[in-house]
């Protein structure tokens, strides 16, 4: 391939709506170009990028025993009605009309219209297990499409989804692709690690996210050194009893104080001089129309999934100020377990906590040498904060890390969830029916490919990985104009391209800064560089663009082909 046949756009300049590097990178390499808002074309070079993770993400499925389908993007609603997602996947998804006005979703996902197919072809327990992908485009109308690839309305899905006679045969299905998505991510040259995750709005019983470690990830998780990894989301911590308050210490009785205007923690705390540990947080929750507090140590975050959880309702927000002034009697910023008239829920730390300052559900107070025992009525003690830096693992004991991640798979444990509500059935051999066992397993394709560039680039631009690169190699040819050079450079670029390597002569008439400048940007594993007068001192150049100019390779032009190949193990 020449480069001067190519569709090549190189830009000197930062898109101005690009905040991380790889969406700088990916725009100002030419592999996509803005359309509108979360929607981007793949150009030749990101096409060809695309492809390779596809294909890896292809082989590791079919090893895996997955076999590949393609279901229509144009899903009709009454598949998604049967699940009850038409309406609980809400603004998220598209939705469109044919011209009989008959209701359809651009898919979000699949996994009703995958329960339809099956349901349609599988009768008996002989034809299971049976796991199904497909790799196709998904759509999401997401609240922030940002980050180019990363959250874009329009994207590269692979999901997958496994159908089972068993809970226990569905693990092993589970498995079966939670070890192909390692060596997925290991092959794209990416460092992803598993976490436990929630199983949102999909639901379910267990499931994993593959998480690009990166400080540019949306997501935050829990880490520890004993492997123990989770979402925040779902991220538990070890409670050792003496985290806040002061536990052992008796307190008198409990003191009104007046805290004018001070209504955050941090306001109050500096105001009464004392940490933060030290103030019970309150805030007012709306779940399924009903009001409760939910109490976390002043210096934690409620997590409002576990919350959601625990006190298993659909819907939960926090309440509006008209709500909250109803509740407590009081302006927002003074709410307090002490005589609460609503049902009160507490992290597990609050277990035993006294000594503690909490709002006076009275506008402007706040009540001192609150013992939670003797004072409060608590409803329920559980886990109900976001996990921070420091807290202990609950696996091992050990002070946890918080890191950012890029979720670029997921794997879940479905159950029974798809095929109870539509009759995903087979006959068991003593001929009685039972439900199916479902497994649903994505991976971010498109998320994949930018992913690779977010761990894997340097001042310069984008330092790919041999697997996943456009072009394995570019040769530069600094003297296109003289057909002695041009004749090293086309024989080395035939001999690579049949050895099934993927080679770009720049064959431009630009200068020699120009040229180099462009190959780190798009950032080819392999630079060669063939001109007049190396060839003349006898020979080619080869370097690495993952290693420094000092190591670059002189080689004569009949040993270049296996420099090459050696360059690129
Ligand atoms: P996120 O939490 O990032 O919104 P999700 O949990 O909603 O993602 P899944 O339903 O698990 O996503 O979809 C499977 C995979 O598809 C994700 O692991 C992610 O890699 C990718 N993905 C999801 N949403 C987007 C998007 N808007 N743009 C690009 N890739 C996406
Ligand atoms: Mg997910």
């Amino acid at each position: 391939m020449k480069w001067t046949k190519y569709l090549i756009q190189t830009l000197r300049e930062n898109p101005g709506d690009a905040e991380i590097d790889s969406h700088k990178l990916m725009v100002r390499a030419g592999l996509i170009k803005k359309m509108a808002g979360g929607l981007y074309t793949y150009l030749p070079l990101g096409m060809r990028a695309l492809r390779k993770v596809q294909q890896i993400v292809r082989e590791e499925m079919d090893r895996a025993g997955a076999q590949e389908i393609v279901m229509p993007i144009l899903q009709p609603a009454e598949l998604w009605k049967e699940s009850g997602r038409w309406e609980s996947m809400g603004p998220n998804m598209f939705k469109v009309k044919d011209r009989a006005s008959h209701d359809y979703a651009l898919a979000p996902t699949a996994e009703e219209a995958v329960t339809d197919v099956i349901r349609g072809i599988v009768s008996s327990y002989r034809q299971l297990p049976c796991t199904v992908y497909q790799i196709q485009w998904k759509f999401r109308d997401e609240i922030r499409p940002r980050f180019g690839l990363m959250r874009s309305k329009e994207f590269l899905m692979k999901d997958a989804y496994s159908f089972d006679v068993s809970m226990e045969a569905a693990d092993a299905s589970y498995m079966a692709m939670f070890n192909a998505y390692k060596k997925v991510f290991a092959r794209c040259g990416l460092n992803a690690v598993p976490v436990e995750a929630d199983t949102g709005d999909i639901g379910g019983k267990f499931s994993h996210e593959f998480h690009v470690l990166a400080d540019a990830g949306e997501d935050g998780i829990a880490a520890c050194e004993c492997g123990y990894a989770a979402n925040l989301e779902k991220a538990e911590r070890k409670v050792q009893g003496a985290e806040c308050g002061v536990h052992a210490v008796e307190c008198g009785e409990i003191e009104k104080i007046s805290t004018p205007n001070a209504k955050t923690i941090e306001e109050i705390s500096k105001f009464m001089g004392e940490e933060p540990s030290q103030f019970v947080k309150t805030l007012v929750y709306v779940a399924d129309g009903k009001t409760i507090l939910c109490c976390v140590p002043g210096d934690y975050e409620v997590n409002e999934i576990k919350l959601k959880h625990l006190l298993d309702v659909k819907s939960l927000e926090l309440a509006a100020p008209a709500i909250v002034e109803e509740t407590t009697g009081a302006a927002v910023g003074f709410a307090g377990p002490v005589g609460a008239k609503v049902p009160v829920y507490a992290d597990s730390s609050l277990e035993g906590a006294k000594g503690m300052i909490v709002g006076g559900n009275e506008t402007d107070v706040h009540l001192k040498n609150v013992d939670l025992a003797r004072d409060t009525k608590i409803e329920k003690f559980a886990d109900l904060v976001i996990v921070r830096d420091g807290d202990i693992c609950p696996k091992c004991g050990r002070p946890m890390k918080i890191k950012r991640g890029i979720e670029v798979g997921h794997v879940f444990k479905l159950g029974r969830k798809y095929t109870d509500a539509m009759k995903g059935v087979y006959k068991t051999n003593e001929l009685k029916e039972e439900t199916m066992i479902m497994g649903c397993y994505g991976i971010g394709v498109s998320r994949t490919m930018q992913a690779v560039i977010e761990q894997r680039h340097d001042k310069d631009g984008i330092i790919w990985p041999a697997s996943v690169a456009p072009f394995q190699v570019v040769i530069e040819n600094l003297d296109a104009d003289k057909a002695e050079v041009t004749a090293v450079a086309d024989e080395l670029e035939a001999k690579l391209e049949s050895a099934g390597i993927d080679v770009i002569v720049d064959d431009r008439a630009e200068r020699p800064g120009v040229k180099f400048k462009d190959a780190d940007l798009i950032g080819f594993p392999v630079r060669v560089v063939v001109g007049a007068k190396g060839l003349a001192n006898g020979g080619v150049e080869i370097k690495r663009r993952d290693q420094d100019k000092s190591q670059t390779k002189i080689v004569a032009p009949a040993d270049a082909f296996e420099a090459i190949k050696a360059a690129l193990a």
